[in-house]
Parts: C-alpha cells; sequence; structure tokens
C-alpha cells in the first residue's frame, strides 16, 4: 500500500510503498484511513523545517488530521468494533515517570518535551491506506458528522483554548453583559475559532489579511459575523474602527499582530495565543502600554497547544451544534478533497481553506 512520507536528511518528499500493518496487540486496533486534513504544519514538516522520523528510520509518514474506520480490534478492545469511525489523538505522552501531565493523560500539557506526535514528530502518521493504533489514543466520532469529522482535530486547539479561556473569565465575579470577540487569522482554526464564539453568543469580528469580499469574508458573514480586512485597516487602530474585546482569539502566527492582541482587549478580557511565530526576526515595539493595560485592566493572554482527549469530545460536541447552527459554512471549510497521488503537490498551494486527502476511495 502506498503512503506520503518525508525523507529529511535527503530533503525529500515521496510517496513510498508499505507493507500493510497486521493486528498485533491485544488493545490495538486496525484502522482504514478516510482522510487526513493538511495544515500548515503539514507544509513546514514537507519543505524540511519541522518534523522527525520515528527512532531508527530516515522517514516520517506525514499526516495527523485524521479520521479512519475501525477495521479490527485486539481482544482486549471494549470500546470500539468494526465499522466505527474514530479521529486519533495527536500526541502521545513521554516515558518519563515524573512528567505528571503525561502520567495523568494530559501529554498535551507534557513538561519533558519527549512527547511523539503522529504525523509529525518521531512517529509516523495517518496519510497512508490502514495504519495501527491503540484503542486508549482514539475517540469514536458518531456517522452523522462523517463529511466534517476530518475537521474535529483543528477544532481541538480551539476547544482546548475555549476551555481555559473559560476558566479565566470564571474568576470575573459579576454575569457579563453581550460579549464580544475578536479572532485574529482566518485560516481553518481562525475561523473555527470564530464559529465557537459565534455559537456561544458573542459578537464576533474576524480579523485576516484577505480582502473584504473575499471568499474567507462571505464565509464568516455566513456565520452572522463580521469580518475587517487587513488590506484596509491596520491592527494598531482596529478598536478604533470597531470597539475592544472581551475575548480574542490569535491564529496568524505572526509576532506583531500576537502581540498587538492584548492592546484590543476590554478591561477584564482575555487573549489567546494560538499562532507559533518565527523566531529570529527582530522587531521594535513599545510594551509598556500594553503591559500597564494588563495590570490596570485585570486582562490575561495565554498561549495553548495541541490537545487531550477531553478537548476531543468537546469539539465533537460542538461540531455537531455547528452542524445544527450553520452546516453549509462548515462544509465550505474543506475546499478541497483529493487523492494521495496528488498530495504532495496541494502542500505548495496556499489558496482554499482545508484541503483533505481521501484514501480508499473505492473501498469506501
Ligand atoms: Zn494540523
Ligand atoms: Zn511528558
Amino acid at each position: 500500500m502506498q503512503a506520503l512520507a518525508v525523507f529529511p536528511s535527503e530533503k525529500r518528499l515521496q510517496l513510498v510503498d508499505i507493507p500493510q500493518p497486521k493486528l498485533q496487540d491485544a488493545t490495538g486496533v486496525l484502522l482504514r484511513v478516510h482522510e487526513v486534513g493538511l495544515c500548515g504544519t503539514d507544509r513546514e514538516i514537507s519543505s524540511f523545517e519541522y518534523g522527525s522520523p520515528p527512532p531508527g528510520s530516515d522517514r516520517l509518514i506525514l499526516g495527523h488530521e485524521s479520521l479512519a474506520e475501525v477495521v479490527e480490534v485486539g481482544r482486549r478492545v471494549h470500546s470500539l468494533r468494526p465499522g466505527d469511525l474514530v479521529v486519533a489523538i495527536v500526541r502521545r505522552p513521554c516515558t518519563d515517570a515524573e512528567c505528571r501531565p503525561c502520567r495523568a493523560g494530559r501529554s498535551d500539557f507534557c513538561v519533558t518535551g519527549h512527547f511523539t506526535e503522529r504525523g509529525i514528530k518521531q512517529a509516523d502518521g495517518f496519510l497512508t491506506e490502514y495504519t495501527l493504533d491503540d484503542e486508549e489514543y482514539l475517540v469514536k466520532v458518531p456517522k452523522a458528522l462523517a463529511d466534517v469529522a476530518v475537521l474535529i482535530e483543528p477544532l481541538t486547539v480551539v476547544s482546548k483554548a475555549a476551555v481555559q479561556a473559560r476558566a479565566i473569565l470564571d474568576r470575573l465575579p459579576y454575569e457579563p453583559g453581550l460579549q464580544r470577540g475578536l479572532v485574529l487569522g482566518a485560516g481553518p482554526v481562525g475561523l473555527l475559532g470564530a464559529m465557537v464564539l459565534v455559537a456561544n453568543g458573542y459578537e464576533t469580528v474576524v480579523y485576516s489579511r484577505e480582502p473584504e469580499g473575499g471568499d474567507k469574508a462571505k464565509l464568516v458573514h455566513s456565520l452572522g459575523a463580521s469580518y475587517v480586512s487587513a488590506a484596509s485597516q491596520p491592527i494598531e487602530t482596529l478598536a478604533e474602527q470597531t470597539g475592544e474585546f472581551d475575548v480574542i482569539f490569535e491564529a496568524v502566527g505572526v509576532a506583531l499582530v500576537m502581540m498587538a492582541a492584548s492592546r484590543l482587549l476590554r478591561a477584564n478580557g482575555v487573549a489567546v495565543l494560538t499562532g507559533i511565530p518565527a523566531e529570529g526576526a527582530a522587531t521594535e515595539i513599545v510594551v509598556g502600554r500594553s503591559l500597564r493595560d494588563l495590570v490596570l485592566k485585570n486582562q490575561a493572554v495565554f498561549g495553548t497547544v495541541n490537545a487531550g482527549r477531553r478537548d476531543y469530545l468537546s469539539a465533537i460536541q460542538q461540531l455537531e451544534q455547528f452542524m445544527i447552527l450553520f452546516p453549509e459554512s462548515v462544509r465550505r471549510l474543506i475546499t478541497h478533497r483529493l487523492p494521495l497521488a496528488d498530495a504532495a503537490r496541494t502542500l505548495t498551494r496556499t489558496d482554499g481553506i482545508k484541503s483533505v486527502v481521501q484514501l480508499n476511495m473505492d473501498a469506501a
């Protein structure tokens, strides 16, 4: 069977032929992969900036945004059966006995950095026809969500951010009135973030590079949110046009935009950062005002990465809610569906929103 693999030391990305895996472990699950979403992380790995093969291998099979069908289960697997649809948790625990988060089943909060991630760091991914996993890392997905369930993994990042933002907002000793939310960035994660804000009753603004009137702006409008283009409105003066925000969800990964986020907050507001800026490039900014506001206005800014099982379960619930509120908008997030043979080429394109690789198309 075929798989898409990156060979980092040779700077090569290509389809490889690998043997079909066989179920061995009592808690193992044999999976037939249905769909794999592609994202910026895959683009970074396939341009050799990031990612590492499993120990002893010279190649890493790509793909972490999975949707698969259970084909066969080990004798000690009780929660899954053949025919079930599942999404795999990406990050896997480190082996350090002292790592409390990993030992508590929350490797997304790992403190050693020695975790592995399927399709990213020292563990093969899902861009292949069949693969093995362990029951412990699989989350069952309702079949009604099949056509959009590949969005669950990127949505888990938003779900985890939302749980933490809520914990911070819960510190406020009063009932907030109508709350305003801002999303920075209109990629898949930003747009899913906008959906979470809208679904929770926030008056929502999405701010991104793309022009007003473009496809992303239209999708934002279809949610009942507003769109402001960075082309017509510098971020420094955004709050003058739109007002300030109680919650800001950043999904851009540009240092200057991330630094600007806290200056757009209302008193007592919270800004969540999820983009990963490049290191290096020095930028000159005046931080005094941001830090003063942070203190004098009881504001909070925090970063979040990855997600644990709880966030996968909450992402599934959120996706079910989205499919009641704005099903067509959710479907429009997936702009390209393509076969494995075209995946490598697709990793170089940046148009559309979410590209999804379909596998086993004749089996489906
Ligand atoms: Zn991703
Ligand atoms: Zn750990």
